[in-house]
């Protein structure tokens, strides 16, 4: 049985639309997975206080027969072997940041995989493209929907369908 899993990609660094598009193909070539559903892409303010240039983010459905820590592996890997992302500044600037959001409706906290992700809820850049491809998913935690979590998300960054 497959397990469905969403993913937010981010992007800072050189051509972004190209890192994107770099990603998700490296994504949809993951064993025993496939991609179901893919978000346009989204320019961001950055947020978290660290001067840099404007974010392209998407968020994708993934079908997968991965577990989610040989996931979180694989994204690791794609991160860090395909861009060379170093992982330097938290928030900073990078060519490409791969964050698991949810795993099934799977809750989960050890030291190295949160699930929910703990910050998706806050986030514009993830709530926007999330609510294009999945609005009536339920958070397993908050027991709302994406959209429901979109619309009570006070103004913040702007995040614009490019
Ligand atoms: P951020 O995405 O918050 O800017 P990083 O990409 O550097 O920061 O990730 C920091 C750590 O977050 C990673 O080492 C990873 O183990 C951990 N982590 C915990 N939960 C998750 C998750 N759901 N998705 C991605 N990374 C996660
Ligand atoms: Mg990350």
């Amino acid at each position: 049985m497959n397990a469905v899993a969403y993913i937010a990609l981010g992007s800072n660094l050189g051509d972004r639309e190209l890192h994107l598009l770099r990603a998700v193909s490296e994504l949809g070539r993951l064993p025993q997975s496939r991609i179901t559903l893919l978000s346009g892409f989204y320019d961001t303010e950055p947020v978290g206080g660290v001067v840099q240039e404007s974010f392209l983010n998407a968020v994708l459905r993934l079908e997968t027969g991965l577990p989610p820590q040989e996931l979180l592996t694989e994204l690791q890997r794609i991160e860090t072997g395909i861009f060379r992302r170093k992982r330097e500044l938290r928030w900073g600037p990078r060519t490409m940041d791969l964050d698991l959001l949810f795993y099934d409706d799977l809750i989960l906290d050890d030291e190295l995989l949160t699930l929910p992700h703990p910050r998706l809820h806050q986030r514009r850049f993830v709530l926007e493209p999330l609510a294009e491809i999945a609005p009536e998913l339920v958070h397993p935690l908050l027991g709302k929907t994406v959209l429901s979590l979109l619309r009570v998300l006070p103004p913040g960054e702007r995040v614009t369908r490019s």
